[in-house]
């Protein structure tokens, strides 16, 4: 069986968790430093917060900017759920919008429609580390100024919607060589286990304010401790001799990162551009040429007008079939030894949102991508011979269904 995403899991991974291990501090501390330093330094953005999750990262910022009841999240309804569970754990609704048919990405159309007096944050995904439309996104939010109404001293100063990119599927994408995390004010990361940069289960907050408006370090500082318990010094803080006492200064959180994650992070950042992205690149265009002559798919976007993708995602699409008929072909798939995936079931047509009154036909070209979407396989340890499997079970299951 060929799997969907196993991480990649060498000895050099190994060797740092074991060095992390015997080097007595397991938790939030040098490593985890290093890392977000270094993560700062690639991503070209002004400070970064390491976490455990990408999930905790956007929430946090959502609470961070004061949105609460009566507020508006405006996020693309073609994304995982986690995107849209945080504007619901914080009282605030979800608006979703429809998404481009091209690249999957929040239409811009359709977030200026949707911009109401309520609005504190809009919410774009990188669909498959493909990078939304942040120029136009950037210019609307400050277009759309007169509209925003700020209710704490933190929208006052901002003066408009907040941009924060669920950048879970994109750390190494970049728009006209400016990468993920500095193209926006906040991106989040995710380093899940099946995440292009992994760290077993982790996440960052890039943060990309404006200077001098936003101290983006003092910025930093009061994450930190948002998010461990709200207390003003850290368990590494707490060792300098003496120094045992801390106050609580909120109500906190508790999403830091350890620093047995951070070591996979920092091997994996290493050799991200000079390995990871090869090969990941290696394997999209090998399906693109195996494939670009079927007239019956439709093949996905990752490098235009000065984008490119982080190669996350091989969203594969079929031509001019039902959801019935793309779940059919990929059992057939299945029964040839592929593990195929759909990226995503869209937001508003899961249950507990549709309790709430969305309604995924609301959203023409989101239900129309998801209906005829199949996601192929893409990992380090792929082989080309591997390769040629999955697009072989790929023809051989359109062929018996359609
Ligand atoms: C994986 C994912 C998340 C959640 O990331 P975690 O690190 O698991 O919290 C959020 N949004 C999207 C689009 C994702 O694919």
């Amino acid at each position: 069986m060929i799997p969907f995403s196993p991480p990649r899991i060498d000895d050099k991974i190994c060797n740092e968790v074991v060095a992390a291990l015997k080097s007595g501090w397991i938790t939030t501390g040098p490593r985890t430093k290093s890392f977000e330093k270094k993560i700062t330094e690639y991503c070209g953005n002004k400070a970064s917060l390491c976490l455990n999750s990408a999930t905790a990262g956007l929430e946090i910022m959502l609470r961070w900017y004061g949105v609460g009841e009566g507020d508006e999240v405006i996020l693309p309804a073609y994304t995982y759920s986690a995107t849209a569970n945080v504007i619901i754990h914080c009282g605030a609704r979800p608006v979703f919008v429809d998404v481009n048919a091209h690249d999957f990405n929040i239409n811009i159309k359709e977030v200026e429609k949707a911009i109401t007096n309520e609005t504190k944050v809009i919410m774009p995904v990188d669909f498959g580390g493909m990078p939304c439309d942040y120029e136009a996104l950037n210019i609307l939010v400050r277009e759309q100024k007169n509209k925003f109404v700020a209710a704490n001293e933190i929208q006052k100063k901002l003066g408009r919607i907040l941009i924060l990119s669920d950048s879970a599927h994109s750390f190494g994408a970049s728009i006209n060589n400016k990468k993920a995390g500095s193209l926006c004010d906040v991106s989040v990361f995710s380093f899940h286990a099946v995440k292009n940069l992994s760290t077993a289960e982790g996440g960052a907050i890039a943060l990309n304010f404006e200077e001098p408006l936003f101290d983006n370090r003092t910025i930093y500082n009061h994450l930190c401790v948002k998010t461990l318990h709200g207390q003003n010094k850290d368990a590494l803080a707490k060792t300098q001799k003496g120094n045992w006492k801390y106050d609580i200064v909120e109500a906190g959180y508790k999403c830091n990162m350890t620093d047995i994650a951070a070591s996979i992070g920092l091997v994996e950042l290493e050799r991200y551009d000079s390995d990871t992205q090869v090969k990941r690149k290696h394997i999209i265009d090998l399906y693109q040429t195996l494939l670009k002559s079927d007239n019956r798919l439709e093949l996905p976007l990752y490098e235009t007008d000065g984008k490119k993708s982080s190669y996350h995602l091989y969203p594969l699409r079929i031509k001019n079939i039902t959801e019935q008929q793309r779940d059919r072909i990929m059992q057939e798939i299945f029964d040839r030894d592929v593990s195929v995936n759909v990226h995503f079931i869209p937001v508003p047509g899961m249950s507990f949102y549709k309790k709430l009154g969305y309604n995924l036909q609301d959203y023409k070209t989101t239900y129309d991508n998801f209906s005829r979407e199949i996601s192929l396989p893409v990992f380090y340890d792929l082989s080309d011979e591997q390769i040629k499997t999955v697009v072989n079970a790929v023809i051989a299951a359109l062929d018996k269904v359609c």
